[in-house]
């Protein structure tokens, strides 16, 4: 049984004291032993603060990018050094917008999935299509060539480890969700991919994700798919209220 996986990606939004209220009203109210991991993926100035106010708690911090070096002459970048020795323990990796914005490559984000590894903290990946190659039947093709470049060096132990999130690109905060057909689809195309490069046993603990327009009213049909273990969520988990009741969909 795979255990899911809610991660919250608040992208660039929050004030500290924001943060704060937030955090409080997730610790004190997620489950504790809950057969659902919590994670919430929060911008560089606030993991700190949200690593201690989370201790003891079924809430791990996240990071939603990295550099791939230790350190070094790297202006405005923070690594995985720093963010292990902070208590994050997650890190999103090429994720859309950072690959988008950002002009990510495959190749990058190969290399951040290594050091991710290196250093302890659990990748989530993600993949995705765009609109344009939904519609010239590009998404199949598209998604394999990512997932391969993704864990290309990786040993089969660590690609059990790794989280994949699928995010169609078209249904990121659009408010224009995957059907669960459809999301399941790529989901299961993505374990098949998994399968033929890293063997079976890692296919079947590799943890999938769905992400794109996840909120409180779509969880419970998206989370029981076959194929998605979690969900990536942006605008839906900014709220506390919203992501105890995403967390709860995930048990
Ligand atoms: P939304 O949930 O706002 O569509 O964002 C999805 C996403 O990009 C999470 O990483």
């Amino acid at each position: 049984m795979r255990k899911q996986v809610i991660a919250g990606n608040w992208k660039m939004n929050k004030t500290h004291t924001e943060a704060e209220s937030f955090i409080r009203e997730v610790r004190n109210n997620v489950p504790f032993k809950g057969d659902v991991e919590s994670v919430v993926c929060a911008p560089f100035p606030f993991l700190q603060k949200l690593v201690e106010e989370t201790m003891d708690s079924n809430v791990e911090i996240g990071a939603q990018n990295m550099h791939f070096e230790e350190k070094g002459a790297f202006t405005g970048e923070v690594s995985p050094v720093m963010l292990r020795d902070l208590g994050v323990t997650y890190v999103v990796i090429g994720h859309s917008e950072r690959r988008d914005i950002f002009g990510e490559t495959d190749e990058i984000v190969n290399k951040k999935v290594h050091a991710a590894f290196d250093h302890g903290l659990t990748p989530i990946v993600c993949v995705g299509e765009s609109l344009e190659q939904r519609e010239a039947d590009e998404t199949m093709n598209h998604i394999e060539s990512q997932i391969t470049k993704a864990v290309e060096g990786l040993t089969d132990e660590q690609v059990t480890q790794l989280i994949i999130a699928y995010e169609p690109i078209w249904a990121i905060g659009t408010g224009r969700t995957a059907s669960s057909e459809q999301a399941n689809e790529v989901c299961a195309h993505i374990r098949k991919v998994v399968e033929k490069l890293s063997g079976t046993e890692a296919a079947e603990a590799v943890r999938i994700q769905y992400g794109g327009s996840v909120k409180p009213a779509n969880a419970d049909e998206l989370l029981s798919q076959s194929d998605i273990d979690g969900a990536l969520v942006g605008g839906a988990s900014l709220e506390a209220d919203s992501f105890l009741k995403l967390v709860e969909a995930g048990k």
